[in-house]
């Protein structure tokens, strides 16, 4: 008979930031990786150490010691230091698909400047695993995956568990929503099952007892891996000690020092026929439901909110700049690439999640802070690059030409500001206060401006202001040139295709007069040919769909809950009330949009200022959150929320955006979205897949709450119509059990971190100014309007740009569409130029059925379909599109 095989695998979980602040853990790394070295050194039976699947550690090794790199390069080529695939380890759900996507491209190109990354697909300590895991693994080249939540093992003995989230063993078959399928490695008694292994025989003989069985329950084969760490563990340094005393303690086993490879070589090998298959995302759908971690999808929403921002910048600003300049090169991509690299170092899930202590977060705004300005700059100078190319020459010389740009995947018309440079002076010409003075009595003398298209038609505008400022140019090959500049802020809104652009440009002594909306009543209704939409003095908002006939009562309230959870759990008060806002309204004021109108006005109600004292003593006393009953405070203070309601001519979607000043601690305030709907199931973004979820939990769940993760919308449908909840930046949301409410959490404010201790986090109470967006669209049900309504959610994160240009004759056409989709159920996550010369135009199919689309860049297919590596696939870029199947296009 032979034995079996016991494979450690030696590691450290290594949260970058979490209950410290980043350099308090960065100095333990230093000590760990200097223990490892000498231990490569002294002991040679050390076999390998598992660098926790994130290359970033490396980076973050060297910034402190960068005399070590040679060192560092020859454990890494002599195989002691396994490293990759991954550059740091993410929260799935909180970043975008394509920042999924970018941390394993990152990840295997930063490997391979050392070596090989390790072939697996490493999720340790991920907060629930995406649905679309397999696809985005086999599309990276990686077959194997290990993971630590969101499967319930049940040992084959065990004959109760069959549900669809239980696993007779350890390891698994794990499929995606298109067929794609990886080995799935469950850390069922976690990723610390063989740490600090005892070399004394007595303490030996009962650890390994213990842990063998616990193994075994699990294990599909006679490979059983145990590894030899957890977060932040020192290197145990006499570790092939133990493993010697443990060989001649147990005979019938073989105790390697090993790594992954060999692990998964031997398991591949041994597999049995009757393994489980799970499908879709884990989200440990069938427990109890209080340890999800779900709720810290509301844990600091400010760090969520500008996530978002940076993410679009990158993905849909900066990247598509470059694209219709065709302005990349190595030293841009570089750039890029410094960006992509600083963002992703927010997205470890202690960072992104919010759930760190306070010290953390600075720094955290720091990276989204230089990421943007790199993202800015890029793009700055690619529409640059973009505007000297349009040909301008239909306008006369006297106008002043720009492009407005619509990098999203969906139609748009709405208003934009362009600040249009229409004089400058100067310094070397003139002094600073005269040539002040003459760029105002410049712009001040401009008469009857107007904004005209390429065929001099007169477009809808807004002349807002005209004044002069200092302004310079940073010239590639000159000093500096500063000078003074006189300037018309002007707001249009052309009707934009989706990836296209149009060339306005202002005039002056126009014959006809701007023509501008006037704000027509002072009723609290917003009207258009599809939605009427009326706000009664209470606040509360009625909405008409015309053409479904259907009538939404009370469709939005907020609503205000008391919280006494921490950073990764909502735990609401004991007084168990959700508070709506219904005081009466202030300030009710109506506008005119050059498309559309604005509705404003103001919502105070009294709310507790925070919770009662009980919770504090439930805090210092570390009271597991199931078992608290803290209630809210006798004492009320007025809780303000300016509301903003908007509706576009042709848009059967009602823009909503809420601010106010937060001045109340422990509390959670939503968006509520009320239906008749009584939907089993609802619809939700998340990462490359348009998630089906079901409203109700299962038997085991025990927590009253049920949060859920979101990428830009969520859907709930009833039987001829259906409700799009868009938003920018929120990514919890929850649908009630009947199937009738979506609520948006639009802030979450609590006092401690949470897990293993008590860590208060007075900044995860979220005081001061907050703001948030939302849109509800209202659909016929059908599955167009469904998709377009899914594709305007993701667009609305987009902001149109703008570029000012010379008067010239030039080789882009002044309006074009440069990408086209004629799909509605691709929708598109990147379009990139590489230096190569290569454009990539990635997506996914958003619905459930095959669906054949055609992707044409600037009129032309695409060559060829390339993975996630650009490496070229056999698939042909006409073929079909497998249901969820994720797809990158080469031209
Ligand atoms: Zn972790």
């Amino acid at each position: 008979m032979s034995k079996k095989k016991v494979y450690i695998v030696s590691h450290s979980h290594w949260d970058r930031e979490w209950y410290m602040g980043f350099e308090h853990h960065h100095m333990r790394l230093v000590q760990l990786m200097d223990d490892l070295f000498d231990l490569f050194k002294n002991d040679p039976d050390f076999h390998s150490f598992h660098l926790d699947g994130q290359t970033v550690i490396l980076d973050d090794y060297l910034a402190v010691r960068p005399e070590k790199r040679a060192e560092l390069e020859h454990w890494i080529k002599a195989g002691k230091l396994k490293i990759g695939p991954f550059y740091i380890l993410q929260d799935d759900f909180l970043i975008s698909s394509e920042a999924n996507v970018r941390n394993t491209q990152y990840g295997i190109k930063e490997s391979k400047k050392y070596g090989q990354p390790v072939p697996l697909g490493y999720f340790p300590d991920t907060f629930g695993n995406m649905g679309q895991t397999a696809q985005m693994m086999q599309l990276s080249g990686l077959d194997t995956v290990a993971f630590g939540r969101g499967v319930t093992p049940t040992g084959f003995n065990n004959q109760t568990g069959q549900g669809e989230y239980d696993s007779t063993y350890s390891e698994m078959w794990w499929d995606g929503p298109d067929g794609s399928r990886v080995l799935g490695i469950l850390f069922a008694n976690w990723y610390s099952n063989g740490n600090e292994i005892p070399v004394e025989r007595q303490a030996a003989q009962k650890y390994w007892q213990q842990k063998l069985a616990d193994a075994e329950k699990f294990a599909a084969t006679d490979d059983l891996l145990m590894m030899n760490g957890v977060d932040h563990q020192p290197v145990q340094k006499d570790l092939s000690q133990a493993i010697k005393v443990a060989n001649e303690l147990f005979p019938d086993y073989e105790f390697i020092h090993s790594s992954f490879e060999e692990y998964i070589t031997a398991l591949k090998k041994d597999l049995p026929k009757d393994l489980s298959t799970i499908s879709g995302e884990l989200t440990s759908q069938a427990t109890s439901g209080w340890y999800t971690l779900a709720n810290t999808s509301s844990a600091r929403v400010y760090i969520k909110q500008k996530n978002t921002e940076v993410q679009r910048l990158l993905e849909n600003i900066t990247e598509p700049a470059i694209l219709i300049a065709d302005g990349n090169n190595e030293s841009n991509q570089d750039r890029l690439d410094f960006a992509w690299k600083t963002l992703l170092q927010n997205h470890p899930h202690d960072s992104i999640c919010g759930c760190s202590v306070d010290e953390v977060f600075p720094g955290v705004m720091h990276r989204f802070e230089t990421a943007s300005q790199v993202g800015q700059d890029l793009t700055q100078n690619a529409l640059a690059k973009f505007a000297a190319q349009i040909d301008t020459s239909k306008f006369s010389a006297k106008a002043h030409p720009f492009v407005v740009i619509n990098t999203s995947e969906s139609p748009k018309q709405e208003e934009v500001v362009i600040s249009v440079k229409v004089n400058q002076r100067l310094f070397k010409d003139s002094a600073p206060q005269a040539a002040y003075d003459e760029m105002l009595a410049y712009v001040n003398e401009l008469k009857d401006l107007a904004i005209i298209d390429e065929d001099k038609q007169i477009q809808p505008a807004k002349i807002l202001r005209r004044y002069a400022r200092f302004n310079y140019d940073l010239p590639d090959d000159k000093f500096r040139v500063p000078y003074m500049a006189a300037y018309v802020d002007v707001a249009v809104a052309p009707k934009l295709a989706a990836f296209s652009w149009k060339t306005l440009a202002l005039v002056s002594d126009c014959p006809q007069v701007v023509k501008e909306n006037l704000c027509q009543d002072t009723q609290a209704i917003l009207e258009n040919a599809r939605l009427k939409v009326s706000v009664t003095p209470n606040g509360k908002i009625d909405v008409l769909d015309k053409k479904t006939n259907k009538q939404y009562t009370d469709v939005l309230r907020f609503e205000d809950t008391g919280d006494i959870g921490n950073e990764y759990i909502y735990k609401r008060s004991s007084d168990n009330k959700r508070l709506f806002f219904k005081a009466p309204l202030k300030k009710m004021v109506k506008d005119s949009l050059l498309n559309g109108q604005v509705l404003r006005y103001s919502h105070e109600e009294l709310l507790p200022q925070s919770a009662d004292e009980r919770l504090v003593y439930e805090q210092q006393a570390v009271i597991d959150i199931t078992n608290r009953t803290a209630g809210r405070s006798q004492k009320l203070v007025p809780f303000k929320l300016d509301v903003e309601l908007k509706l576009l001519d042709d848009e059967n979607r009602l823009q909503i955006n809420v601010s106010g000043d937060n001045n109340i601690l422990d509390h959670r305030l939503r968006a509520v979205v009320t239906t008749d709907f009584g939907a089993t199931e609802h619809f939700a973004e998340s990462i490359y897949e348009v998630v089906k979820r079901p409203n109700k939990v299962a038997k085991t769940w025990e927590n009253p709450e049920n949060p859920q993760h979101q990428q830009s919308f969520v859907a709930l449908k009833g039987t001829d119509a259906s409700i799009v909840v868009g938003n920018f930046g929120l990514n919890e949301y929850e649908v009630d059990q009947n199937g009738n409410e979506i609520a948006v959490t639009l802030l979450r404010c609590v006092g401690e971190m949470g897990d293993w201790g008590y860590f208060p986090t007075p900044q995860a109470q979220c005081q001061g100014p907050f703001n948030a967006q939302l849109s509800l669209a209202f659909t016929d049900g059908s599955q167009v309007e469904e998709l377009m309504a899914y594709k305007q959610a993701r667009s609305a994160q987009v902001k149109l740009l703008s570029v000012q240009s010379q008067h010239h004759a030039a080789t882009l056409a002044p309006s074009a569409t440069y990408l086209s989709v004629d799909n509605p159920a691709f929708a598109i996550t990147a379009t990139q130029k590489l230096p190569s010369g290569e454009v990539l135009v990635r997506g996914y199919n958003m619905t459930a059925q095959a669906q054949d689309v055609v992707v044409k860049y600037q009129g032309q297919e695409a060559d060829s379909v390339v993975d996630l590596n650009n490496a070229k696939m056999v698939v042909a870029p006409n073929t079909t599109l497998r249901p969820a199947e994720i797809r990158t296009y080469q031209f």
